[in-house]
């Protein structure tokens, strides 16, 4: 039986869950609103893979592109209350736009509000922020539904926001009975010549083929990093608001 899932915000959290799922199999849809906490970083640099760090915008921009080349398709809008239904939830967002899926992971530092309705979601209130109460790998305790990054207490941090995505986006794949062992791209014959079938979310490719990865790989990448990004990051409200003042008086 298939799954599909409804990921609730496209911060680093919801990206990597979204590429997760999406590599093995689940229908996922990204709903989004608005920019990343990320957006306000000066430079990144305590990411892995980047040693001089790396523009917060460009990684986002291609963690969206990462989930998009694993098949999850994006939806803007901001998503203003859960249902739950007989066969799993109904997600609907401002504009009026409604999804039905078996499966939600609410990625959406720092808000919450749209899960009010949902009975079994617990909700821990910590001076003004809100997150949403989950186990380890991201389980509300209500079936299907999960709670990825920040908006489930893991540290402010990118990497660990990222890594916890995919870690709930694996109890997931779990849950649902989705046919996955890990989604390893392997050398041909890796499983193969040990007389081993390919697993369920692996893939055996061929020395070309992995050339042509790598060639695809590498030209994406100079794109990427050809220019410098213009944007400044985003600055915190209060901040804006403060140097608004100032220039009034
Ligand atoms: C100034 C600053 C600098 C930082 N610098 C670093 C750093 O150098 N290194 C580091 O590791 N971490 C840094 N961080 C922390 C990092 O940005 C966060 O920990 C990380 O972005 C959290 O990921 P997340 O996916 O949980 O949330 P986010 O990345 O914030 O993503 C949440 C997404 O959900 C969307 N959303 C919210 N509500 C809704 C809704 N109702 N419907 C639809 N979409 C919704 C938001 O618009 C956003 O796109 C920094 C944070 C700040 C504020």
């Amino acid at each position: 039986m298939s799954t599909d899932a409804v990921i609730v915000g496209g911060g680093v959290a919801g990206l990597t869950a979204a590429t997760y799922t999406a590599r093995a199999g689940v229908d996922t849809t990204v709903v989004t609103d608005g920019e990343s906490t990320l957006a306000r970083n000066a430079h990144l640099e305590n990411v892995p893979g980047f040693p001089l760090g790396v523009n917060a915008r460009t990684f986002l921009d291609l963690c969206v592109e990462g989930a998009q080349e694993a098949g999850a398709t994006f939806e803007e809008g901001r998503v203003t209350r859960v249902e739950s239904t007989d066969d799993g939830f109904t997600v609907e967002t401002v504009d009026g736009a409604s999804f039905a899926v078996d499966t939600v992971i609410a990625a959406s530092w720092s808000d919450a509000s749209y899960l009010a309705d949902v009975d079994g979601v617990g909700f821990l209130d910590r001076g003004s922020k809100t997150f949403v109460d989950a186990d380890e790998a991201g389980r509300t305790g209500v079936d299907g539904l999960y709670a990825a990054g920040r908006l489930a207490e893991q540290p402010h941090q990118t990497v660990v926001c990222a890594g916890h995505g995919a870690t709930v986006a694996l109890a997931l794949v779990h849950d649902a009975d989705v046919p996955y062992y890990h989604d390893w791209v392997t050398p041909e014959g890796y499983f193969t010549e040990r007389d081993r079938q390919v697993p369920p979310g692996c893939v055996e490719i061929p020395a070309d083929e992995r050339r042509e990865r790598e060639a695809r790989a590498n030209e994406r990448m100079r794109e990427a990093f050809t220019e410098p990004r213009g944007e400044e990051p985003t600055m915190h409200p209060s901040v804006v608001a403060a140097r608004e003042d100032d220039g009034e008086h």
